[in-house]
């Protein structure tokens, strides 16, 4: 089939003073082939360590990540080089994952030259090449990183993750830093290049309006586990998860006959801790519709409608 990436009861925990941090506790989830997947909670939910752990850059403590019909964890030598090569990582702050001692030309060489994919002047026309594809040019080659304002730098982290030619790539709120000028411009340019090379993305984000327009299908992500998954017109126009519904009600609506007349739900209190979260439903602290059993049952991730899946007992039948 087309799916490329399946995800199965990942857990990632992580020993900390004060106990066991379930950062990532049972998520499951499908991304086709050209599809845009977008990953969105609050800062501690667990996103970007399930992108890390994705993409290899974590191990695991429980549960699978299949890559083309391939467990990681099962993977021999060479098809984890594969996987490597394969599945790349776009980062939130690409000035702090550009090496500043090294010019942009080798930075987005690196991965050629760590592949062992191409040499001498071969190397240099895939990188200028590169640097055109993102909308840079040539004689940015010999420059180093800040000598670039956020968003050229975010173009560099691109152009790196596109050297080694990936199928897959985690984009670790890559737009987040940006100035919202620049943010429309980078969208633009992964979905361009989504287009042209048939990627599939993992887009991590913390606020919905940051996911709209670039994914098919988006995941709500709430202390550790997915509070719902649906198309992306779907969880726009019919938030079921009352999580889903606090969130969506603070995206600010461009009409503003409609702004006005909106509900705006507050979310009272904090995100409660990742190492003792809450019994049950783990936003039955903060939710306005909890009852008896969301402290005593954790709703599991349910399809409700065709696609349209969430983790409530508002819709037990
Ligand atoms: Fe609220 Fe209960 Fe649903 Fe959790 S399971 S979101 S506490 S109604
Ligand atoms: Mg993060």
């Amino acid at each position: 089939d087309n799916v490329i990436l399946e995800v199965k009861n990942l857990k990632k925990y992580f020993h900390v003073n004060g106990g066991i941090l379930k950062a990532v506790d049972d998520v499951s989830f499908t991304i086709k082939r050209g599809e845009t997947l977008g990953l969105v909670g609050e800062s501690g939910c667990g996103k970007s360590t399930t992108g890390r752990t994705v993409i290899g850059l974590y191990e695991a403590t429980g549960g699978s990540v299949i890559f083309d019909d391939i467990p990681v964890h099962k993977m021999n030598d060479e098809t984890r080089r594969k996987f490597a090569r394969k599945a790349q990582m776009i980062f939130q702050d690409p000035y702090a994952s550009l090496n500043p001692r090294m010019t942009v030309g080798d930075i987005v060489g690196e991965g050629i030259d760590i592949h062992g994919l191409y040499t001498g002047k071969e190397r240099r026309e895939r990188i200028y090449n590169l640097l055109e594809l993102v909308g840079l040019n040539r004689e940015h080659a010999n420059r180093f990183p800040h000598e670039f304002s956020g968003g050229q730098r975010q173009r560099i982290g691109i152009a790196r993750a596109m050297a080694i030619e990936p199928e897959f790539i985690v984009c670790d709120e890559p737009i987040s830093a940006l100035d919202v000028s620049i943010q429309a411009q980078i969208v633009n340019l992964l979905m361009n290049l989504q287009e042209e090379k048939g990627l599939t993305y993992l887009f991590i984000a913390h606020d919905l309006s940051m996911v709209r327009h670039i994914s098919d299908r988006v995941a709500v992500m709430y202390l550790g586990s997915i509070a719902e998954l649906t198309q992306s017109g779907e969880l726009y126009t019919n938030p079921l998860h009352p999580y889903t519904q606090a969130l969506l009600s603070a995206v600010p609506i461009p009409d503003p006959e409609v702004e006005r007349k909106r509900e705006r739900i507050i979310l009272e209190g904090d995100v409660p801790s990742p190492i003792n979260p809450p019994s049950g439903c783990r936003f039955r602290t903060r939710c306005k519709y909890a009852m008896d059993i969301c402290s005593e049952v954790t709703p599991s991730l349910k399809e409700v409608g065709s696609g349209h899946f969430v983790a409530c007992h508002l819709f037990d039948k």
